[in-house]
């Protein structure tokens, strides 16, 4: 049977991980998207189970600890993680898995998963990212202000990476993407 692949895309809060991801699996039905667990509370409109498995901290501590989780990373105050099953058996199913996940769980995924391939998003400059941040409307100024003080490091890791893709202009942006998966995946 072949296998799957991993696809990780990472980049800081607010770049459009989210939206460039949506429109992936929209026009792709090859692509999977694993759903993570968190810690954080949901935002209006999220659904457990479709946008993330909301625990509690002690269930998350639970999972690290039973080694369910692919990766797992501390961020800006909750936990967030892959598990495990869900991926490997979408793998072992020969699907592509798309990890959006940020980037201390991504560096795991890359050191211990060495065909993944991966893709830091970026933007177009600091002033824009910020600026979506802000315009997303789903996060208080506190948590803002510590997500881009989070991204200033994570933007020092992109060589990190193997494809780095800036999110200018969305199309332009996807179009690349599209181009690196499908290339790289059909290989
Ligand atoms: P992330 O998942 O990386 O946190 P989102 O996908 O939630 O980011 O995007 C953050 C905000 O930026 C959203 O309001 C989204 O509509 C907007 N956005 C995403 N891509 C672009 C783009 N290329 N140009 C302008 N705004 C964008
Ligand atoms: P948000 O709170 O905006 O949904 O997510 C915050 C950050 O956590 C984003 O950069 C998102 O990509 C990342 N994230 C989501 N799920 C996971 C996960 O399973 N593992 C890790 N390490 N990061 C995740």
């Amino acid at each position: 049977m072949t296998k799957g692949k991993l696809i990780l895309i990472t980049g800081p809060s607010g770049v459009g991980k989210g939206t460039i991801v949506r429109e992936l699996l929209n026009r792709h039905s090859q692509l999977y998207l694993s759903i993570s667990a968190t810690t954080r509370s949901p935002r209006p409109g999220e659904v457990n189970g479709k946008d993330y498995y909301f625990v509690n901290p002690c269930q998350f501590e639970a999972m690290i600890a039973s080694q369910t989780l692919l990766e797992w990373a501390e961020y800006t105050g909750n936990y967030y993680g892959t598990p495990r099953q869900q991926v490997e058996t979408k793998i072992e199913q020969g699907r592509w898995v798309i990890l959006e996940i940020e980037v201390q769980g991504a560096r795991k995924i890359k050191k211990n998963f060495s065909n993944t391939l991966s893709l830091f998003i970026l933007p177009p400059s600091f002033a824009e990212l910020e600026h979506r941040l802000r315009n997303r409307g789903n996060n208080s100024d506190t948590d803002i202000h510590k997500r881009l003080e989070q991204a200033k490091l994570e933007l020092q890791a992109a060589v990190e990476f193997d494809y780095q893709i800036i999110n200018d202009d969305l199309d332009a942006a996807l179009q690349r993407i599209e181009t690196v998966i499908f290339s790289e995946c059909s290989q």
